[in-house]
């Protein structure tokens, strides 16, 4: 286990299975579950209509691609 900064805000964490805080990884958990929903309902959306419709930031929408 060592210290970090989380991804997100930058906080000091103790690294051991996420780069990011608690907070910061229940977000990305519901973005990625928004995201998810999105594309499930929009199998051809692109990546920009993601990011406009969901509020999801690009960079965690290009992580799950
Ligand atoms: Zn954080």
């Amino acid at each position: 286990m060592s210290i970090a900064n989380c991804e997100q805000c930058g906080r000091v964490i103790l690294v051991n299975f996420d780069k990011r805080c608690k907070p910061c990884a229940e977000l990305h958990l519901q973005e990625t579950r928004k995201v998810k929903e999105f594309v499930r309902l929009h199998p051809r959306a692109s990546i920009m209509d993601v990011y406009h419709q969901t509020g999801v930031s690009l960079q965690t929408i290009k992580e799950m691609i």
